[in-house]
């Protein structure tokens, strides 16, 4: 009390760390569930989902959570790091503003990443005795450091929770790959839980894409109350009666930019989810990163037919081609829809909800959708993929010549 009192004395700067506590302190309070932890004397694993958006930060949550599980630790789950226009921090969103934690906790140990702050942190992992786990010194070379708070949203995610690191351990050449060596019991041997009951990760201890194995753990992630309902309110209130058919058109300035790297990245993002983690399936396409205004529609127009749909929900980052599918539809009785102001996790819930959904095979974002739909056991399909024959055939002699 004393001390917050000094603080207001000081003028303006101080204010803004009230204004910080309180926004802090009015944050523990909504996004920490009053239930008790106790300790684990397995240990826990914590991340920073530090590289790309939703996508890619869901695709190595997946990861994630087989690597914890792997290792018998608890994970804490990590806000969702979010980037807002025009601001140089991210945000970080408690995980369960977008899901559940109780399907997770029926396949492993998981808490609240602000649980853990609050009430394993203090005693478990206290201030002034904090490690970070980085592969190698990352940033300035010369430091010998993981600098895990170096940049954005690395300084930002941490500062969150109010953590600074005292030291680095390199973990090299460990890696996360649970699946295919033997590396639970070698985390085990070299970083037991009494040596260090915290294993803190400046990125995710995870692959992108999500292995082949681990998207089965998609089933666990369940969308949060609030999502569902607003999906659900969204279908029930500005969606026609009748099956519809959701679409992802991913085609923003970055997307098209990414795209132009296909050529040369025959399996670039998420490209596994329809080609295959080998490329059993063929190479990469422009049509299907970017595909063409014809593609949209005659894909969308079979689909329609096939599940006698009488409306389409467009999802996208950009260009949601309103007008277009409109007046292509029109004479076919089916209307076209979007959210006014699209949040992406109601648009990923509206898209698991339709009859029919083509997909963005590039897209981790389409991925979500896509892994949701195959756990319900519902179709999918992608834009401009199974490629026409004569595709396939150019594509598999020309990795032949490789
Ligand atoms: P990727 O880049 O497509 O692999 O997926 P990411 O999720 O990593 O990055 C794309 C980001 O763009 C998403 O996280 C969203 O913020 C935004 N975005 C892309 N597609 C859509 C969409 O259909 N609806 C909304 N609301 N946002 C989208
Ligand atoms: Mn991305």
């Amino acid at each position: 009390k004393q001390q917050f009192y000094l603080k207001r004395e000081n003028g303006e700067k101080m204010n803004w760390k009230i204004i910080f506590c309180f926004t802090l302190l009015s944050m523990l309070e909504t996004s920490s569930s009053s239930k008790i932890y106790n300790v684990d004397p397995s240990g826990y694993v914590l991340y920073c989902p530090c590289m790309g958006r939703f996508g890619n930060q869901a695709d190595h949550f997946l990861g994630s959570l087989a690597f914890a599980k792997a290792l018998d630790r608890t994970l804490a789950l990590p806000p969702w790091v979010e980037y807002r226009y025009g601001e140089p921090k991210s945000v970080q969103v408690p995980f369960t503003t977008y899901f559940k934690i109780e399907p997770l906790e029926s396949f492993h140990k998981v808490m609240p990443m602000e649980d853990f702050m609050e009430q394993i942190a203090p005693t478990v992992w206290p201030p002034g005795n904090r490690t970070v786990f980085c592969y190698m010194p990352r940033g300035n070379p010369d430091s010998e450091s993981c600098n895990a708070k170096e940049g954005n949203p690395f300084g930002p995610f941490w500062d969150t929770f109010d953590v600074d690191f005292n030291r680095s351990v390199f973990y090299g050449p460990l890696n996360y790959d649970v699946i295919h060596h033997n590396m639970g019991d070698a985390w085990r041997d070299k970083y037991s839980s009494e040596d260090y009951p915290v294993l803190a990760f400046t990125g995710a201890p995870a692959s992108f894409p999500v292995q082949e194995e681990n998207r089965r753990l998609h089933r666990y992630l369940e969308w949060s109350d609030d999502i569902d309902q607003r999906a659900e309110e969204f279908i029930r209130n500005a969606l026609p009666k009748g099956a519809f058919i959701g679409i992802h058109l991913r085609n923003g300035p970055d997307w098209e930019r990414a795209c132009e790297h296909i050529d040369s990245t025959p399996s670039l993002f998420a490209a596994a989810q329809c080609l295959g983690y080998r490329n059993e399936y063929g190479r990469a396409t422009q049509e299907m990163c970017l595909p063409s205004r014809e593609t949209i529609l005659q894909q969308t127009r079979k689909a329609i037919k096939d599940y006698s749909a009488k409306s389409i929900f467009v999802a996208s980052d950009s260009d949601h081609m309103i007008d277009e599918l409109k007046k292509e539809f029109k004479r076919m009785n089916v209307s076209v829809h979007r959210m006014p102001n699209p949040v992406p996790q109601v648009d990923l819930a509206i898209l698991g909800r339709s009859n029919y959904f083509i997909a963005n095979c590039i897209s981790s974002f389409s991925a979500f959708a896509k892994r949701e739909r195959d756990i319900k056991g519902i179709p999918s399909g992608f834009w401009a993929f199974p490629q026409k024959p004569q595709n396939i055939q150019n594509s598999s002699s020309r990795s032949d010549e490789l």
